[in-house]
């Protein structure tokens, strides 16, 4: 058994509490919890998590396509060089 890892915000001290089994947490910092449960609470919970999309799948394929082309030309031009 672990002891819970959530920390105060105003005095910056760790939990005294026992973690729930399995969990890193106690029941009063989250470790019972189970998370949104139906299809509607998933949804409402991954768009209260999207802030701005920079970090989505799209996004992030998009900017890794952009950087192979950057890494592409570069070697391009130290070939040239
Ligand atoms: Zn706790």
């Amino acid at each position: 058994m672990a002891q819970c890892t959530a920390k105060s915000k105003r005095s910056k001290e760790q939990c005294l509490k026992w973690a729930v089994r399995g969990r890193s947490t106690c029941s009063m910092h989250g470790g019972t919890s189970r998370g949104p449960a139906t299809r509607c609470g998933k949804e409402r919970s991954r768009l209260a998590v999207t802030k701005h999309g920079k970090y989505t799948e799209k996004a992030q394929l998009v900017r890794r396509e952009i950087m192979a082309m950057v890494r592409e030309c570069k070697n391009v031009l130290n070939l040239l060089a």
